[in-house]
């Protein structure tokens, strides 16, 4: 089963929002079976669509069409189709009153472009919407199945996870299944992990590899098609095993965590409390962290000592390790670790100090960081790293190695 999926608005051709629909139904339509082998991207103009689908039939026999069921004058995906497949429009009764209700209880007045939104084509199942007013609907015709979805998200999601999905297994006779794994990376590049990797990216058939790299981090998504899900996951195993053979020491998670996620996860289960002394990141490691509700359990406090001076004073380091070494050394981090984790009576201590540039600092090239930990068992040490990037890029990467540096010490 080949799928084309065709996202309707011109606020997508005009970069104001993302195609996150097509996204959506990407990720829902592989588990399926369901080959995706087009994204297309079409303005609010009838001809236009038209043109767009009559050239999706050529290479597609499921057509998912999202956006353009509203009300107004610039919503005309059905009006398009139902030309197309010269099929009328009729008005589908349970959600004409739908619509008549949700105006009575809002206390609003109806207008009559509202009544529009329950207009279906004729002949088709209609999809509810249980988060809108303007239904989705799904019709067959000469070989080729369309689904027609409304265009914001959190009506789409829904009407498609709870409606559209079961319309396509009832009528789809697709037997194998998709299925997919992302194995993520920190602290290997990726032409290093291609390069220790590419015998067996270059054998690849089924499961694929796919490569990707983003922020510091790579990820590799393996993808099976089988038609026996248990079969496709020991594959998946079989290959994941192999991988990290040689590069598991470098794996932190896998599929939609992030090192802050799974950071979060072991500091809760292991029940320790961490303080946090930023200088370079300015307290983006503990606002990344505050991100999580549940945190406070293991969040006690995070200070930002900016200036060398308040190094000294908010956290104790010695002025001699400052005269000596400098405020971006290891000696100083592992001081300022130990400091904070003392003062805020935490578990665990981190500490970033480094030069986020564009200009040096104490002599030292920018991208310069150092990172202290003083842990639970009483050790502490630091990192050093020479990051390269802008002054965000290497404020960022410095919270990702701490959080990675941690996940490895705890
Ligand atoms: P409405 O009744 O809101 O008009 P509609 O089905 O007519 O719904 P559109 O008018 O095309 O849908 O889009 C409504 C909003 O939904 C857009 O402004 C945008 O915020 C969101 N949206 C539409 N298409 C997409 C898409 N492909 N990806 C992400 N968001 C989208």
């Amino acid at each position: 089963m080949n799928s084309e999926i065709i996202a309707v608005g011109s606020e997508l051709l005009l970069g104001q929002i993302a195609n996150t629909n097509g996204q959506f139904l990407s990720q829902q339509l592989a588990p399926l079976g369901i080959n995706v082998y087009y994204h297309t991207v079409v303005g609010d103009n009838k001809l236009r669509l038209q043109e767009a689908v009559i050239q999706a039939k050529k290479r597609a026999n499921l057509i998912i069409i999202t956006g353009g069921l509203g009300p107004t004058k610039d919503d005309l995906t059905k009006e398009a189709v139902a030309e197309l497949l010269d099929r009328k429009l009729v008005y589908d009764e349970p959600s004409l009153k739908q619509i008549e209700l949700y105006f009575q209880n809002s206390k609003r007045p109806m207008t009559e472009n509202n009544k529009k939104q329950a207009l279906v084509i004729e002949g088709s199942s209609v999809l509810n919407n249980d988060h809108g007013m303007a239904p989705g609907m799904a019709i067959f015709e000469e070989g080729t199945h369309f689904m027609l979805l409304p265009g914001p998200p959190k009506e789409l999601k829904p009407m498609f996870t709870a409606y559209g999905e079961n319309y396509l297994l009832d009528n789809l006779n697709e037997k194998s299944i998709i299925e997919s794994r992302v194995l993520r990376f920190f602290g290997i590049g990726e032409a290093k992990l291609e390069e220790v990797l590419i015998d067996l990216i270059e054998a690849q058939s089924n499961p694929t590899i796919a490569p990707l790299a983003a922020d510091g981090e790579v990820t590799l998504r393996l993808t099976v098609k089988h038609d026996d899900k248990k079969q496709a996951i020991f594959l998946l195993d079989e290959l994941e095993a192999k991988i990290n053979a040689r590069v598991g020491k470098y794996l932190y998670g896998y599929d939609d965590t992030s090192l802050m996620q799974e950071l979060v996860k072991r500091l809760l289960s292991k029940n320790y409390k961490i303080a946090s002394a930023e200088s370079l990141t300015g307290g983006m490691f503990s606002q990344q962290l505050t991100d999580y509700s549940g945190i406070s359990e293991a969040f006690s406090s995070g200070i930002v000592t900016y200036s060398t001076e308040m190094k000294e004073k908010l956290l104790s380091v010695s002025k001699n390790t400052l005269a000596e070494y400098g405020a971006v050394s290891n000696e100083c981090a592992i001081e300022m670790a130990l400091g904070v984790k003392r003062i805020c009576e935490a578990d665990i201590g981190i500490s970033f100090t480094g030069v986020a540039g564009p200009n040096h600092h104490e002599g030292k090239d920018v991208g310069t960081v150092y990172i202290g930990v003083a842990l639970p068992n009483g050790r502490s040490k630091s990192f050093e790293l020479n990051l390269s990037g802008t002054r965000g890029q290497i404020r960022e990467r410095s919270v990702k190695y701490g959080c990675y540096y941690l996940l490895k010490e705890l």
